[in-house]
């Protein structure tokens, strides 16, 4: 019970970190400004005051419309930041106050931004990946999984997307993976290591194969429906991240 305030002040910061998630999902794939100016209504430009602006608690008392002109507000301002908000709570009270916690929390926050972003926008920005690898690689010489770990993960990571990506582009002449799949998975390299880059690579393509074959029987999409690659990433990294060690100390324990 000593624990449950400040995990509550967790979560209550992880929800306005998840409004500014917000902002950025918003704005990087337009090319803007994440810090000027204040938050506005996307449909009439209208400024929002500090109280239309306060997480979940918003979006709920508005009734997800916008105050001025009662344009809808996308559910995922509010899903972002109830997100956010329980990463934060889970990780405090998983890592405790240590340096681990906030190399997750920032890698969990890139991972959010990207799945958001590749979903709507089939795009994974610069901007994130880029400054992740670095990033990733600094903390890992004060942290799990070491730096070793970390620069095999960034050259395992961005090394075997990349082949896949180029064998994909010799087979069919037509690009299969981009160019930021293989950043962003070099970027989970250097977070986590190379072991769990690659459980997050199969979970990842599992997913994404499942999700695949249903679109392909809704005849939805048909088989050059173009998944958005990074949204699986995300997830698969995500679980990697948490249940991935469990999962690979199961697994190498057939081989002791
Ligand atoms: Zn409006």
């Amino acid at each position: 019970m000593a624990l449950a305030y400040p995990i509550a002040v967790a979560a209550a910061f992880g929800a306005v970190i998840g409004s500014f998630l917000n902002v950025c999902i918003y704005r990087i794939p337009k090319g803007r400004s994440i810090v000027w100016p204040g938050s506005a209504c996307g449909s009439c430009g209208h400024m929002l005051a500090w109280y239309e602006n306060i997480p979940v608690i918003s979006y709920l008392v508005l009734r997800a419309r916008c105050r001025a002109c009662r344009a809808p507000i996308s559910i995922r301002y509010p899903f972002v930041e109830l997100l956010t908000a329980v990463m934060f709570a889970g990780a405090f009270w998983f890592y405790g106050p240590t340096v681990l916690l906030i190399s997750r929390l920032l890698f969990g926050c890139a991972l959010i931004v990207l799945f958001a972003i590749d979903l709507e926008y089939q795009l994974l920005p610069n901007v994130i990946t880029l400054p992740g690898i670095v990033i990733g690689f600094a903390f890992s010489f004060l942290t799990p999984p070491g730096w070793v770990a970390s620069l095999i993960g960034i050259a395992v990571g961005g090394g075997v997307l990349w082949a896949v990506a180029e064998g994909y582009y010799l087979l069919r002449h037509e690009e299969g993976l981009g160019m930021g799949d293989v950043k962003m998975l070099a970027m989970i390299g250097a977070f986590v290591g190379w072991k769990l880059t690659l459980v997050a690579l199969m979970m990842a393509s599992f997913a994404g194969s499942i999700v695949g074959v249903l679109f392909i029987i809704s005849r939805r999409g048909g088989l050059k429906y173009a998944l958005p690659f990074g949204t699986f990433l995300a997830l698969g990294a995500a679980l990697a991240a948490t249940v991935g060690p469990g999962v690979l100390n199961w697994y190498l324990g057939f081989y002791q």
